[in-house]
């Protein structure tokens, strides 16, 4: 079913894009415009640009543009129609329920699954035996009962197929379901089976907070598999891109800047509900680039609250590489031997818990302490070890003043040479000079052929497509009288006058912004926030020097820009018979009919010339 047009035009009216874009990536004002890192690709400078004029963003470093819906389709991984569906929602407007919902989106059916099975597990709780274990459980770890309401917690009954006949007499199919990774294929192909069965159940959430997997925890001794079992990938369940718990923290962690990064469910629940709520737990996974770029969405440093066991240190260990790599500031929190951050809230309390946090050391001297303990810092091999190590994590920053700053506190406390550190630093930096590898930053290769051929669009095109994108059918029906439909360069440049000429036909009031709607090509949508954005630029440098340009009459600029397009085209014309005169006086033949045709074109130019000059 689709969403009829002037509903869609409703939820856009009443979403704005530098609020919704506020939620998922901090934004500073900026002259008229709004900047922050671009959710698209990593970057440490930002070139990701929010104009609430045009209701549109761009971002310069990867060229990804669009409107409000292009961004959360983008940022969401979900279809046009549930871009529209999620912003009604928050702008609280009705759309049309026809039955068809499930057509709009092929994950749509998995989403809804999930959210049932999530309300059967909880449902459970109260009506089998597995439930009374599962309220032990979670009453054992200090949960209260609002806890266990707020996250949606359930157990899955002891059984093969207590989940499968509910949910087939709620009409889920089993393709669904298996897809869904709550249901699995028996090995002899005879039917399906429930994945979680006689486990306490953790709804795992996206970030817009619907569920989409489950982490299951064993609860009876003689369960012979893992004490953890989780969702599997499935369609809108990408292990590596999720954080437990990040829905209902995001807030929190932004207002924060800051996010602690624990291990468990068990150790999120008790962080949020001893009140301490700026954290997210990095469960099924070790800690992914992709989880790190998630919370860079938020929060400018992230702490790191592991168990306090050789495995855990070795987590942090990692940890501290990848977050620096990724330019957001890095400490680490150091819990008493043998306890967890669930553990030692139960016994100390949270009061506690957040002075260990103020405590939390600087990653550096974390990493020393590592070395030191496990030994390596008594021979002068292992102390070069653990200099290589830890300079090699200083090496990733890309900020040279935050590099000398670690080095030299690294000198003055552990009293190493600052000249011994400076040299390791050179040469590890060395290396990677002029060898030009793929250095986090870089925007990501993506429909490369056709990026390269839009690169090649001829200036005169690109100033044309643009004029017409800001003026409309004025400018559009102007051009429309010299450019045939197929009359540009490229075919993305074709392709987008294509649309624009078909805009032009209707009467609703000209707005770009509605444009990427239509647009299902990702490099012709990039290329129309290109167009439009580039201009900012331009005129910021106007600005800076305290003189804005004279507004021009777009019909004059319009008229400009096709004199200058024919001139051009006549000048390629001229280029050509030139090279066939050349070739027809090397071969001895008659040139009368190129010197005429030569005659000729330079005539045309001449009036163009004058044309040009005298409008
Ligand atoms: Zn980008």
């Amino acid at each position: 079913m689709r969403i009829p047009d002037p509903v869609i035009d409703d939820v856009r009216a009443a979403s704005d894009i530098v609020e919704v874009v506020s939620s998922t990536v901090r934004l500073k004002k900026r002259g008229k415009s709004y900047l922050g890192l671009c959710p698209f690709h990593t970057e440490k400078t930002p070139s990701f640009t929010v104009s609430p004029d045009k209701q549109m963003f761009h971002c310069f470093g990867c060229g990804t543009g669009g409107n409000v819906f292009t961004f959360l389709m983008k940022v969401e991984k979900v279809t046009f129609p549930d871009a529209v569906r999620v912003l009604a929602e928050r702008a609280g407007i009705a759309l049309p329920q026809q039955g068809g919902r499930d057509q709009d989106s092929v994950h749509e059916p998995l989403f809804d699954a999930c959210r049932r099975a999530a309300m059967f597990y909880h449902d459970a709780l109260h009506r089998t035996p597995e439930g009374g274990l599962a309220l032990d459980y979670f009453h054992g770890r200090g949960f209260s009962d609002e806890t266990i309401r707020t996250f949606g917690l359930g157990c899955s009954p002891n059984s093969w197929d207590g989940f499968l006949r509910f949910a087939q007499q709620e009409g889920m199919t089993t393709v669904v379901l298996e897809k869904a990774g709550l249901a699995v294929r028996r090995d002899d192909g005879s039917g399906f089976y429930d994945r979680f069965r006689g486990r306490a159940m953790f709804p795992i959430l996206s970030t817009t907070g619907r569920t989409i997997g489950f982490g299951a925890r064993k609860l009876r001794l003689d369960d012979p598999l893992a004490k953890y079992v989780n969702s599997p990938e499935t369609p809108i369940y990408e292990k590596s891109k999720v954080l437990y718990g990040l829905s209902q923290t995001k807030e929190a962690i932004r207002a924060d800047e800051a996010a602690l990064l624990v291990e468990g469910y068990a150790d999120f629940l008790s962080l949020y509900q001893a009140g301490i709520q700026n954290v997210v737990a990095s469960s099924g996974t070790a800690l992914t680039d992709d989880q790190i770029r998630l919370i860079s969405r938020y929060a400018t440093s992230i702490v790191l609250v592991y168990d306090a066991d050789s495995a855990g240190s070795k987590a942090m260990m990692r940890g501290v590489d990848l977050i620096i790599g990724h330019g957001l500031e890095v400490s680490v929190v150091q819990l008493p031997e043998g306890e967890d951050p669930d553990s030692f809230i139960r016994k100390r309390g949270a009061d506690a818990f957040v002075v260990l946090v103020k405590e939390a050391r600087n990653f550096l001297d974390f990493k020393v302490d590592q070395f030191r303990s496990a030994g390596l810092l008594g021979s002068p091999e292992g102390q070069t070890r653990a200099i290589r190590s830890i300079v090699g994590t200083i090496a990733t920053m890309n900020d040279e003043l935050r590099r000398n700053l670690y080095i030299k506190h690294l000198a003055e406390k552990h009293g190493i040479y600052e000249t011994v550190l400076f040299r390791e630093l050179e040469r590890q930096l060395a290396p990677a000079k002029g060898s030009g590898p793929a250095r986090r930053g870089d925007p990501p290769a993506r429909a490369d052929d056709e990026r390269a051929q839009e690169e090649r669009m001829p200036l005169v095109e690109r100033d044309l497509l643009r004029v017409m994108l800001e003026h409309g059918p004025d400018i559009i029906n102007l051009v429309r009288e010299e450019i045939a439909s197929e009359g540009f360069t490229t075919t993305t440049g074709s392709s987008l006058y294509a649309i624009l000429l078909k805009r032009a036909e209707n009467d609703l009031p000209w707005d770009p912004s509605r444009l990427p709607d239509e647009i299902q090509d990702e490099v012709m949508r990039d290329l129309v926030t290109d167009l439009l954005f580039v201009r900012d630029e331009i005129s910021k440098g106007w600005e800076a020097r305290d003189s804005a340009p004279e507004e021009v009459d777009p019909r004059r600029l319009a008229a400009g820009l096709l004199d200058r397009r024919r001139r051009d085209q006549l000048d390629r014309e001229i280029a050509a018979n030139q090279e066939q005169l050349k070739a027809a006086s090397a071969r001895g033949e008659d040139l009368r009919e190129y010197l005429l045709k030569h005659q000729e074109l330079l005539k045309l130019r001449h009036h163009a010339l004058k044309s040009a000059v005298n409008p």
